[in-house]
């Protein structure tokens, strides 16, 4: 055993959440990996095909990650149902901290399956709401067929989180926002001084949320960065951007750090 080596862990349950993207609960065949901290990624090994960085979506007892279909291992994990066997590495990487915002507003900002890595760190929130302030979700999707935990919304609702949704483009039929992520930003009930901001989704997504909630004042912005990886654990260089490895440094880093490195072209 190495640290290349993958748990098997087997598919007990498969959720639909988009037409191209799924909910895998796993559980492990024998010992599991060690306990995962909201933020952290997993390397997923569908066998016979390759592995792929997939963050941990809840964390707990069980193990749920979720996949969006873009390529040959993400199809092949995507169209695992229940019984199938995957192995998993990790978890990896540094979490979003949200432990550290205790008694701080929370604003948590994900844009397409960049809702995956955050729902961990609102449900840690939500399972501890009294020790936190306001708690404001807000999620952009390209439509509202794309909208992931459509069932768990009003859930988190009435465990006291403000949940605003907002859709690129919709029919009619859409009660709800239409436009960009930033355009709810003025709906946030936060105190700038005292808010912690978890921003996740396409970097330019990332980048205008981001620095939208610095020019209300907000210091303390974290950003969830994605390069392809090979490794996941710092040996291949695959994933350095500037003067991280975002396997091993992050992915979660503070977006005044990233801030100039965002405009990077990948490799
Ligand atoms: C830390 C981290 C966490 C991630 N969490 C999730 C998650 O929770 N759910 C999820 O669905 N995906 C997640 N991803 C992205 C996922 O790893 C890629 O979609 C996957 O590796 C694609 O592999 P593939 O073989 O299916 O497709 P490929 O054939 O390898 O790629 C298909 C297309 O996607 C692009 N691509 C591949 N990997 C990435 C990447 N990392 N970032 C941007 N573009 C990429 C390729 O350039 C290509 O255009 C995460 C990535 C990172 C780095």
């Amino acid at each position: 055993m190495t640290a290349m080596t993958p748990v098997p862990y087997r598919v007990t349950e498969r959720r639909e959440e988009t037409r191209d993207t799924a909910t895998l609960v796993l559980e492990p065949c024998g010992a599991p990996i060690p306990r995962v901290r909201p933020g952290q990624f997993t390397m997923l090994y569908a066998f016979g095909i390759g592995e792929a960085p997939i963050s941990v979506s809840r964390t707990g007892g069980v193990l749920e990650q979720t996949v969006r279909d873009v390529g040959a291992v993400s199809r092949a994990l995507v169209g695992s149902g229940p019984g199938r066997m995957i192995g998993v590495r990790g978890p990896y990487g540094v979490g979003w901290g949200v432990e550290d915002a205790v008694g701080r507003d929370l604003v948590f900002a994900g844009g397409g399956i960049g809702l995956a890595p955050l729902r961990p760190a609102l449900l840690y929130a939500l399972e501890r709401r009294r020790s936190f302030g306001s708690i404001t979700v807000l999620i952009g999707a390209r439509t509202p067929a794309d909208l992931l935990y459509r069932a768990e919304l009003d859930g988190w609702r009435e465990r006291g989180a403000r949940v605003e949704v907002t859709v690129d483009r919709a029919d009619a039929a859409w009660p709800g926002h239409v436009g960009l992520i930033t355009s709810l930003l003025g709906l946030v009930d936060a105190a700038p001084e005292n808010a912690t901001a978890f921003v996740c989704g396409p970097e330019i997504m990332m980048r205008l949320t981001a620095q939208a909630l610095c020019d209300r004042g907000m210091a303390d912005v974290r950003i969830s960065l994605e390069r392809n990886m090979r490794c996941g654990i710092g040996w291949c260089g695959h994933c350095q951007l500037g003067p991280w490895l975002i396997c091993r440094d992050g992915p979660v880093v503070a977006y005044r750090d990233a801030a100039a490195q965002l405009s990077v072209k990948e490799r």
